[in-house]
């Protein structure tokens, strides 16, 4: 899953002074290193490892022995998995134990895609107008083709790292039973044990016409919820209304949550994108923003800040209504009304908590709150877990990336953010290693084709992607 687009292309929409960034011109890649990144890239790609058909085994197997070939020993390389067709691939890089490891993830598997809507074919590594095409160029095999060529450049380079490099190659991100990062966590949480972790399948650069205009860096995220609000009636016929109707009932429950704010809350990401994005924007905005930093916030900047959605989503959890249904016939008062309310928790909250609010603030006995889960299954009451708050914004890794990221991307703010969606990052949060969404391939505004028909990805993202990636991995462990 990818969920950079959506976020920053509003984000943009306030940057009035990104002006684009000078292209990076790839020097640093030598024509090897081009070479046996393509081909790596390549050979990801017709590998089929969708969840239907394919084997993700295949493409850790694959990618193993680039390694093994590279000089990586066998005990430092190692494919596991559940059973034989979701495996996932292991391989560290031994640095000199300073600091305790970083740990890389790429997922492996893709979602489907069928030849019958392609213009190419999906499973087909294709060159075509300056973009590389197939299924998984952008979510996220490029960035999985990366991270292996960066570790064959390191071992054949004798580069030693202050700190181990682990990286995995997983399964079942995207779907799929056999999620590989869980996996690997409850079996082999020693090879993969890391102070902290860096995710390419979050955040990164989005272009504007060609130019770099922001680093999203995908810091924490936001917990999806869905609630069911429902009121039942007896009904009757519709010539003799009664005071009490459903339909009304339930109305005027939802007037009370459209105009119910949650809390304003700030957490350590937030802060810290409301800071650069004042760096970024002028006037009044650029004051509100920097007066919501102060304690106590300026309750009218915030104000004046939640006019725009995206603001306001940064600074509160939302709920709002989705969906309406009500009523069997034109002729008869409803027996029943129901509602679908979206809420978009923010971290250090749960969904309980959350439905206990949305029961308040309906304010009506008669309005029955549940919560729906994924499988479309209502329960009297929600999960109490919270979602975990944001780790905070480490200068171990904060200084290394601002730093690869201007020297691919020259002048390009790096800001952090907070995702909607969830990534393999769930289950390293949750198992204590704070998890950083760092794209490595820059994609065009509007043009973000992970899951859909014709994904791809720029010829030239792809590159600078490589070079990138070499220089941040070096960055954030320094040879000793
Ligand atoms: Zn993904």
């Amino acid at each position: 899953m990818r969920t950079l687009t959506a976020w920053t292309c509003v984000i943009l929409a306030v940057l009035a002074t990104a002006a684009g960034a000078a292209r990076n011109l790839g020097a640093q890649t030598d024509d090897a290193t081009r070479k046996l990144s393509l081909a790596i890239f390549k050979q990801l790609i017709e590998i089929n490892t969708t969840d239907s058909v394919g084997s993700t085994t295949v493409a850790a197997e694959a990618m193993a022995k680039r390694l093994l070939d590279a000089g990586f020993p066998a005990s430092d390389v190692q494919v596991l998995g559940p059973n034989s067709r979701k495996g996932n691939m292991v391989a560290r890089l031994h640095g000199t134990g300073k600091y305790k490891p970083i740990l890389f993830i790429g997922h492996l598997d893709v979602v489907e895609a069928l030849r019958a809507d392609w213009t190419t074919d999906p499973f087909k590594f294709v060159e075509k107008d300056g973009y590389y095409y197939g299924r998984g160029t952008n979510d996220m095999k490029s960035e999985d083709a990366i991270m292996v060529t960066t570790f064959i450049r390191l071992k054949r380079e004798g580069y030693k790292p202050d700190r181990d490099l682990i990286l995995a190659l997983t399964a079942d991100e995207e779907g799929g039973k056999y999620n590989g990062v869980d996996w690997l966590l409850k079996n082999h949480r020693d090879l993969i044990d890391a102070e902290f972790v860096v995710n390419p399948d979050g955040g990164g650069v989005t272009l504007e016409n060609g130019k770099a205009v922001i680093y999203s860096l995908d810091a924490t995220e936001k917990l999806y919820a869905d609630f069911q609000l429902e009121v039942t009636n007896p009904g009757g016929h519709s010539s003799l209304p009664k005071p009490e109707n459903a339909i009304y009932q339930l109305a005027e429950g939802l007037t009370r949550i459209q105009h119910y704010q949650f809390p304003f809350e700030l957490n350590a990401v937030t802060r810290s994108f409301f800071e650069r994005t004042a760096k970024q924007v002028t006037g009044q905005t650029a004051d509100d923003m920097l007066a919501i930093l102060n304690d106590p916030p300026d309750e009218a900047a915030a104000a004046r800040l939640s006019q725009d959605p995206y603001f306001n989503a940064t600074m509160r959890t939302t709920c709002v209504a989705t969906r309406l249904d009500a009523g069997d016939a034109n002729n008869a008062l409803p027996q029943r009304a129901t509602a679908i309310v979206n809420c978009r928790i923010l971290p250090g909250h749960s969904r309980e908590e959350v439905r206990k609010t949305l029961v308040r603030v309906v304010d009506d006995p008669k309005i029955t709150v549940r919560w729906m889960d994924n499988s479309g299954n209502l329960h009297d009451m929600a999960p109490d877990a919270v979602a975990l708050p944001p780790a905070p914004l480490r200068d171990d890794l904060m200084k290394p990336l601002e730093e690869s990221v201007d020297k691919i991307w020259p002048g390009t703010p790096v800001v952090p953010t907070m995702a909607t969606g969830a990534s393999d990052g769930v289950y390293t949060n949750a198992a204590g290693m704070p998890t950083y969404g760092v794209g490595a391939v820059a994609i065009e505004l509007g043009d973000d084709r992970a899951h859909g028909k014709d994904e791809r990805i720029p010829v030239q993202s792809y590159f600078d992607g490589v070079d990138f990636y070499y220089l941040l991995f070096k960055a954030l462990a320094p040879q000793q």
